[in-house]
């Protein structure tokens, strides 16, 4: 079995993901046997003129990982996918937009404000700016341009699999490894599109799933006001928790924790937007008394109760989902 030439890229990204790939622990030693990486630049010293440099094509396997939003960013999603024979989208942020994506609730101008501008911290009376262009030795040096709009990477280039997670678990990198593997081998493998996780809900997989005995959530909490009880379901006790709208994979990680899940592991097959589908389906519990007992007003009060709607529900998919990015920035592109 000849060894599959590997490369692993980031973009917009926390680093999680990249170091992800050494919670693999003894299993990188496998990992090795089977792939030579051909470049890694936040691990070993590549330079971009390297993967510039190879064939297209010649690479096996890539592992992309963050979200794109500097021109600088969608080259390195082109390079990857010209390079690389299969490309697999690796993590939340890669798959989804995940927390990053929740800047397109904003846009370019209102983020430059804030951060240059506005933070309580900042001292900036003449509203200075990052240059895009300077001089440095006699060089004219240009800053990538940064984009309106958090895209995910399937929104920039051909995705062949996504592997979810912020980051994504031991097992389901070993998912990736097997397909490595499955590739150097010459085996099949998944078709495209293939998301490299379970395809049901997480709450399938919850041992706290036999507590749930009401359909209603009487009054939401944040998980620091109460002492959650660490075998009853967050709903149950008032926490939201995002375990119906989402898939399976981690292992149930936060809940080991005692903490809700929050949904880094995106959607399950039959979701297309999780966040609007929590969003109605907790308005529709939430408060004392059913829905059909509500006034509008009342109903808006007890929906009023969940804290940051959009952070809660969107906090991984917002870019993946019907909603894109806020109306009011799609409004101020659209002149
Ligand atoms: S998915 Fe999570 S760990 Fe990976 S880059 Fe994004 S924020 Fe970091
Ligand atoms: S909602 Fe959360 S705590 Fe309840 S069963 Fe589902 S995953 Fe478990
Ligand atoms: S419990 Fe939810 S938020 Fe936590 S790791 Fe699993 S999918 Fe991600």
């Amino acid at each position: 079995m000849s060894k599959i030439k590997l490369a692993m890229n980031w973009a917009g990204a926390c680093g999680g993901c990249d170091v992800s790939l050494l919670d693999l622990e003894d299993k990188i030693l496998e990992l090795s046997e089977i792939a030579d990486v051909v470049y890694w630049p936040a691990a070993m010293d590549y330079k971009r003129r390297d993967l510039q440099e190879a064939p297209d094509g010649s690479v096996d396997v890539g592992l992309f990982n963050g979200v794109v939003r500097t021109s600088e960013q969608a080259e390195d999603a082109e390079l990857m996918r010209s390079k690389c024979r299969v490309l697999v989208s690796y993590g939340s942020c890669a798959c989804f937009g995940g927390i990053p994506g929740l800047a397109n609730l904003s846009d370019r101008e209102g983020i430059f404000s804030l951060v240059y501008r506005d933070t309580p911290s900042t001292l900036n009376e003449e509203d200075n700016r990052p240059s895009p262009q300077w001089q440095d030795n006699g060089h004219t040096l240009t800053l990538p341009e940064f984009e309106d709009t958090v895209r995910a990477l399937h929104h920039a280039v051909r995705v062949d699999y996504f592997l979810p997670g912020c980051p994504p678990s031991r097992e389901r990198i070993l998912d990736a490894v097997n397909l490595i593997a499955a590739l150097a081998g010459g085996e099949d493998t998944p078709p495209a599109g293939t998301v490299l996780a379970p395809e049901h809900a997480l709450c399938r997989d919850c041992e706290r799933i036999d507590s749930k005995k009401s359909d209603r959530i009487p009054r939401v909490v944040r998980p620091h006001e109460i002492r959650a009880d660490s075998g009853t379901c967050f709903l149950e006790q008032g926490i939201i928790c995002m375990g119906p709208f989402t898939r399976s994979g981690c292992g149930g990680l936060c809940l080991a924790a005692n903490q809700p899940c929050r949904g880094c592991f995106g959607p399950t097959p039959t979701q297309l937007d999780p966040g609007a589908e929590a969003l109605s389906a907790f308005g529709s519990v939430v408060g004392p008394r059913g829905e059909d007992f509500l006034t509008r007003a009342e109903m808006k009060r007890e929906v009023g109760r969940i804290p940051d709607p959009a952070g809660t529900f969107y906090r991984f998919t917002l870019p993946h989902s019907v909603l894109y990015r806020s109306f009011a920035a799609e409004n101020k592109d659209r002149g």
